[in-house]
């Protein structure tokens, strides 16, 4: 801790060494560092699950980056070693196969085949042990030939070879499209009904759903050959790095430092990332939403199969006139971007210039780059998410996964697999839904019609189980039952009386039909412009109805770990967000409730899915790996991750691996205190029935007061809510204490909206450099904020920005909500309860609680030269368990004061021996 950090610039890649391991790093490591780098090598090459925890400013990324590539290095070399050695031998020793290396391929595994019957004559062992060693070294060699393979494959990406794979991939996609499309002409051309079929509008064609077979009927009429050639496309992927975190800022630091790390030279990294942030055509890109975008693009790729085959078909066919294919899509340029993506480490920014340059898409190129891609860096939601995760062509199995600013992991992954539609969104889904079969009905299969007609009827149920009528307007329906019923999804299902249906069938048929994107298409075309005047009578209704729930529609939540995709305007897709809702329907009933949130009218009313076991979804993730590490600045407390999603995961004790370093500041710069009363002698306990007593907001207003006279530059005060900072300011500027703190620091209020936020924050930090040079009474400036709100995460109070964190009470979440309670029921049900320890229910409630309280306190304290005083406000915080809550390097140096003298007297000479504001 007390080693000194060298310039990276002066001291560049220096190695290493610890066990034997040589760990590459720019400059020499702090210890905590090494000690980091060489407990992830032992997690990635035993194959456990490791929490890691290390405080920012600590070099976290950089000792991620090494460790992970030196193992990675290792690894290879190791295998190519072991390879050599048994080839060079030419025989396996069979005795010996216990030991066999991990990394060999799976058909290379002992068989009970091996195990002799007892009794058996010597020359049959000996002859059956012969024939097994010559098997198992011509299995070495089908391998290495496979490798040399692969090898020469990476090659030739390197020398801007062709790019077989990519081409071979894409011509697939065609493929299917091609057959979608088929299917729909074939359909146009026939007619179904003994009426003649109304002339189509020009390029309604496309928006006709193709006739459907489930799998099962593809699968039975698919021959063995075709399975086999599917078999033949699957590209070989290397082991790998999977390293994922939270925002596009976090991940392009990331990438920054494998930049500017040893390995930042002939490491094979590809940075993966939404259309939205990746596309390169203006006028897709310009279309704003993340699904706008997704659908153009799928749309424009139809457009090219289509023009192609009309090139074929011209004679047969009337002519269309199509939308233009996007001109970045091509195999040529697509093979030579993800040539350059695999030959040097490019962030998103780069990636786009680059295929900008190149002409190319670099959200395909970047796609097609996974396989031969070492280490592949991508935000959470395209990790966490299965179907995401599979469509983007991520394969975990035997890989490596790292995921990043994880102390929110737990709730990551509920938000991700959680779903809410309102009442508005069922009833415009169902009424566009209504529109377009009674446009396109009779050009329809019944197989198409008969699902058209489940949908519509499950939409139907979910606004009457909500207390609506379907057909009526949303916005002036109001319900006559109010308030929020929790159900299992059972009960959930027979209440709505759609327990007859197979949720599994319609939403795999939603997914293979596009029937929501068709339909995306269809409201596109007639909310907008409308072709004959029968149309214009029969849609009128409709498209005023489509109006009207316009204003209600203005912003989407931010979707999860893409912050480049927060504040998008609401397609006009809604069916596509209740496919949503119908996938987590199928959840296990076990592991997720639907909560019917009663509003008074329908519109706001809405129906949620929540999931209570995200480690349903975590399992896949475990299963597969070969390793995972879960990291982050605070990760305590971590049983929850130990429990909640490791255990229930199906994850053995013995599996998982602990580790957390202390920060690379001196001890003595940070002075943690817990005051148990104020200075006229208040007991400080915070709880729903104390807090807003006259005499605690006074007492906490003097202790701040107190505080401010002996703190320099800037002090942040957490409050446990935003009403209660807003109750505390207001008695504070009534008994005039706003005014006397005022003389001693400018006082800011966290903002309401986010848009706020970065204005306060800038003359929150002018102030305290103002006053730093001025001199005055005013020494710097108080911002009061709010636990789990705008500030308390990702905001850096670094230096004279926080040169003391105050936290007032403790954030218990609020245990009456209905979701938290049958969280808590659900824990109490399923976890074993642990002797000694509170039941898991309300350590939940504890762990939340600490785990709020961790990530403001972490805000301060940025860096090695950095210090600050953190005082928590509530003698609850020296009761041993909850202590043991908070990060060791906090924890290992906190004092419980129970009086306020003996507290004011250390903080005045802990800032009085420290530098005034710089
Ligand atoms: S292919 Fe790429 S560049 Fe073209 S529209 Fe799609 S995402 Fe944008």
């Amino acid at each position: 801790m007390s080693k000194k950090r060298n310039n990276p610039r002066t001291m560049a890649n220096k190695t290493q060494e610890d066990g034997g391991i040589h760990f590459p790093f720019p400059f020499t490591p702090y210890s905590i560092q090494k000690d980091f780098m060489a407990e992830l090598y032992r997690v990635l090459d035993a194959g456990k699950i490791g929490i890691f925890e290390s405080p920012t400013g600590t070099g976290k990324s950089l000792s991620l980056i090494c460790g992970a590539l030196s193992w990675l290095r290792d690894f290879e070399q190791k295998k190519h070693q072991e390879e050599a050695r048994l080839l060079e031998t030419g025989t396996v020793p069979l005795s010996d196969r216990k030991d066999q290396p991990p990394f060999l391929s799976s058909s290379f595994k002992e068989t009970p085949d091996t195990l002799r019957p007892a009794g058996e004559p010597d020359w049959v062992t000996q002859f059956v042990q012969k024939k097994e060693e010559r098997d198992l070294v011509d299995r070495l060699k089908e391998e290495q030939v496979r490798r040399k393979k692969r090898e020469e494959h990476l090659q030739q990406i390197r020398h801007n070879a062709q790019l077989k794979y990519a081409a071979k991939r894409m011509r697939r996609e065609e493929e299917e499209m091609e057959r979608l499309l088929h299917l729909s002409r074939e359909m146009l051309a026939e007619g179904t009904g003994t009426e003649p079929l109304e002339q189509l509008e020009c390029g309604d064609e496309e928006l006709v759903l193709a006739e459907y077979e489930s799998d099962e009927e593809k699968g039975a009429a698919r021959g063995v050959d075709e399975e086999e050639e599917e078999e033949d496309l699957e590209e070989e992927h290397v082991t790998k790095i999977y390293y994922c975190s939270r925002t596009h800022s976090q991940l392009a630091q990331f990438v920054h430092e494998v930049q500017r790390s040893p390995f930042g030279k002939d490491t094979r990294l590809v940075s993966l990332g939404s259309r939205q942030n990746l596309c390169i055509n203006e006028d897709v890109k310009n279309l704003g939403s993340a699904q706008l975008i997704n659908d153009r693009c799928m749309e424009m790729q139809r457009s090219k199969h289509e023009k192609s085959r009309a090139e074929d078909e011209k004679p047969k066919r009337r002519r269309q006139e199509h939308q233009a294919a996007c001109p970045f899509y091509s195999y040529e340029q697509l093979q030579l971007l993800r040539d350059e993506v695999l030959v040097g480490v490019k962030d998103i920014e780069q990636l786009v210039s680059l295929g900008k340059e190149a002409r190319a898409c670099p959200y395909y190129g970047s796609r097609f780059a996974i396989p031969a891609a070492q280490l592949v860096v991508l935000p959470y939601q395209m990790l966490l998410h299965g179907a995401t995760r599979q469509a983007a062509g991520i394969r975990l199995q035997g890989q490596v996964v790292v995921i990043d600013e994880a102390h929110n992991l737990i709730d990551t992954i509920t938000g991700i697999y959680s779903a809410e539609v309102s009442g508005s969104q069922f009833c415009q889904a169902h009424s566009q839904l209504l529109q377009y079969m009674e446009r396109y009905g009779k050009r329809l299969k019944a197989k198409n019609l008969m699902y058209i007609k489940q949908l519509l009827y499950l939409l139907e149920q979910f606004v009457t189980v909500l207390g609506g009528n379907i057909k009526q307007n949303p916005n002036t329906q109001s319900l006559s039952q109010t308030g929020t019923e929790l159900k299992t999804i059972n009960d959930f299902l027979f209440q709505s009386q759609i327990d007859n249906i197979n949720l599994f069938k319609v939403r795999r048929y939603c997914e293979k039909s596009m029937v929501s994107r068709k339909l995306f298409g269809f409201t596109e075309r007639y909310g907008t412009v409308l072709a004959s005047s029968r149309e214009q009578s029969r849609l009128a209704g409709f498209q005023h109805f489509l109006q009207s729930l316009q204003p209600a529609l203005t912003e989407t939540p931010v979707p999860h770990g893409d912050e480049g995709e927060a504040r998008v305007p609401r397609s006009a897709s809604p069916l596509m967000h209740i496919e949503g809702f119908l996938a987590a329907l199928t959840t296990a009933n076990q592991d997720g409730r639907v909560i019917l949130n009663r509003q008074g009218s329908l519109s706001q009313s809405s129906l949620k899915f929540l999931l209570l076991n995200p480690a349903v979804h975590f399992a896949q993730v475990v299963k597969e790996c070969r390793a995972v590490v879960i990291a982050g600045g605070t990760m305590q407390p971590v049983s929850d991750f130990r429990e909640q999603l490791l255990a229930c995961a199906g994850v053995e004790a013995e599996r998982v691996v602990e580790f957390s370093c202390g920060h690379v500041i001196p001890p003595d710069n940070i002075l943690p205190l817990v005051i148990c009363s104020g200075p006229s002698s208040q007991q400080l306990e915070f709880t729903y029935q104390k807090r807003e007593l006259p005499q605690m907001m006074d007492e906490t207003g003097r202790i701040l007061y107190n505080l401010c006279n002996v703190v320099p530059g800037g002090l942040v005060c957490f409050f446990p809510s935003y009403e209660y900072q807003r109750q505390v300011h207001a008695h504070w500027d009534k008994s005039g204490l706003l005014a006397r703190l005022a003389v001693r620091k400018k006082i800011f209020q966290e903002p309401k909206r986010a848009n706020q936020v970065e204005q306060v924050l800038l003359e929150y930090s002018r102030c305290i450099k103002c006053c730093g040079h001025v001199g005055g009474t005013v020494t710097g400036a108080l911002l009061l904020s709010v636990v789990g709100g705008k500030m308390s995460e990702g905001i850096n109070f670094s230096d004279d920005l926080g040169r003391c964190v105050v936290m007032v009470g403790m954030p218990y979440p609020n245990i009456k909500s209905p979701e938290l309670q049958e969280k808590m029921a659900y824990l109490d049900q399923t976890l074993p309860r642990i002797p000694g320890q509170p039941p898991p229910g309300k350590a939940l409630v504890e762990n939340l609680c600490m785990k709020a309280v961790n990530q403001s306190i972490g805000r301060a304290i940025r860096h090695q030269k950095d210090f600050a005083s953190i005082v928590l406000l509530d003698q609850r915080y020296a009761r041993p368990p909850i202590l043991g809550k908070l990060p060791a390097w906090i924890r290992d140096r906190v004092e419980v004061k129970a009086t306020f003298g003996p507290a004011f007297a250390a903080m005045r000479k802990f800032h009085r021996e420290r530098p005034g504001p710089s």
